[in-house]
């Protein structure tokens, strides 16, 4: 990658802004309940204040205000726990732009600032530029360190490095790394796709069709591949309208010699809240609907991952948000967690949650803290929060 980071810049004396992704879950009270995100930017904050930075402004949306004032939406606690973390005070300003903001920067003494919510203004979605310039003027540098948003052309995302010398920070950089790798493997590369829906995953399978050497398919897209091959599928999650596209996905990976390995049997259930019955089956019954890959089919995968250099897995392999259908998702999980010696990258948002739900999100190579953009970018697709950054 070529994009210029922070180590390539001199922050000496320059105030620098900082957009970060500190779009954190929140409980039904407002407290924060997962700060990941909040530590995935402290490297980025701490080398840019070392590196001599007058002041550090950041700034983040939270939620979905939809360009509305929500006070349940506030940055308020996440300058707390951001201050707790980094064991310094943060002053938190009521608005990201305008007079005040500009007056407050000026006058603390803290060196970091902790702007309000960028979602309340309509602008920022927008990528409105004269938004993005007012942004701008409250600094004389600009960092993107939100891989999260990158794939959003919003005026803090991307539009305000139009008005700044810009760089990427360190999260940007790892994740851009991490899933360029993914892109460009060190072969034999396995493909793990799983989820809820082909249509979600048609562009990550035609770009990595020419890479991979093998794709596991499990979740909900497996039925949708199952029954374009004419295969009973009974009531399990089917997108009808892509048998077509399915067939042809199998067709062309034929053609390619790019291996598909769809399960071979399945945990179903004839009522996914309250089953009445449950079973492991490899000919799924009418009414009855697939909610986890089955035994065999999970040793079958493993088998098929024993000679992989480099693994991309994306998407849960059955619905595993309950613990009665977790099985086929922990089991590969605790399988990738245990491979020596290979690369395992980790994209798309529940994936990612899985992986830290069983506890082996630390194990594997790369878990990307982005799920819509890490889709993107292993589409093949230019994200424009890295696109605008210059060139090295
Ligand atoms: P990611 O965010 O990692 O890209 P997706 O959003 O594509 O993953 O899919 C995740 C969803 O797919 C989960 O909510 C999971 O419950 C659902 N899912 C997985 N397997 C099945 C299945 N057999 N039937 C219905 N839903 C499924
Ligand atoms: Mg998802």
């Amino acid at each position: 990658m070529s994009k210029v980071t922070i180590r390539d810049v001199d922050f000496s004396g320059k105030k620098v802004i900082i957009r970060v992704d500190f779009n954190v879950p929140l409980d039904k009270d407002g407290n924060i309940s997962d700060d990941a995100r909040i530590r995935a930017a402290l490297p980025t904050i701490k080398y840019v204040l070392e590196k001599g930075a007058s002041k550090v402004i950041l700034m983040s949306h939270l939620g979905r205000p939809k360009g509305k004032v929500l006070d349940s939406l506030r940055m308020n606690p996440l300058a707390r726990r951001l201050s707790s973390l980094i064991g310094e005070g943060v002053e938190k300003v009521d608005d990201c732009v305008g007079q005040e903001v500009k007056a407050k920067i000026k006058s603390t003494d803290k060196r970091i600032v902790l702007l309000e919510n960028l979602r309340f203004h309509p602008q920022e979605e927008a990528g409105d530029e004269g938004f993005s310039k007012e942004l701008a003027s409250l600094a004389d540098m600009y960092v993107n360190d939100a891989f999260g948003t990158a794939h959003r052309a919003h005026a803090s995302t991307t539009i305000i490095a139009k008005s700044l010398p810009s760089s990427i920070g360190f999260l940007m950089e790892k994740e851009v790394k991490a899933l360029s790798f993914a892109v460009s493997p060190e072969k034999p590369y396995v493909v793990i796709l799983g989820g809820a829906k082909v249509s979600d995953k048609i562009g990550v399978i035609s770009n990595l069709m020419r890479k991979a050497d093998k794709f596991i398919i499990g979740g909900a897209m497996a039925y949708t591949f199952l029954k374009s091959q004419g295969i009973d599928v009974g009531a399990s999650r089917v997108e009808d309208d892509k048998l077509d596209l399915a067939k042809k996905i199998l067709d062309d990976a034929g053609c390619k010699g790019v291996k598909i390995c769809l399960p071979i049997d399945h945990l179903v259930v004839d009522n996914i809240d309250n089953p009445g019955i449950k079973a492991i089956v490899e000919t799924i019954g009418q009414g009855l609907m697939g909610v986890d890959v089955g035994t065999k089919s999970i040793q079958f995968f493993k088998d098929e991952l024993k000679d992989a250099k480099t693994v991309l897995w994306n998407g849960p392999l059955g619905i595993f948000e309950k613990e009665a259908y977790a099985r086929g998702t922990k089991e590969i999980a605790f399988y990738l967690a245990a491979l020596v010696g290979v690369n395992v990258i980790v994209g798309g948002g529940d994936s990612a949650s899985a992986a830290k739900k069983f506890g082996i999100a630390d194990k594997l190579t790369h878990v990307s803290t982005g799920g819509g953009a890490s889709l993107e970018f292993l589409e093949g697709k230019e994200l424009p929060g890295i696109a605008v950054i210059p060139d090295k």
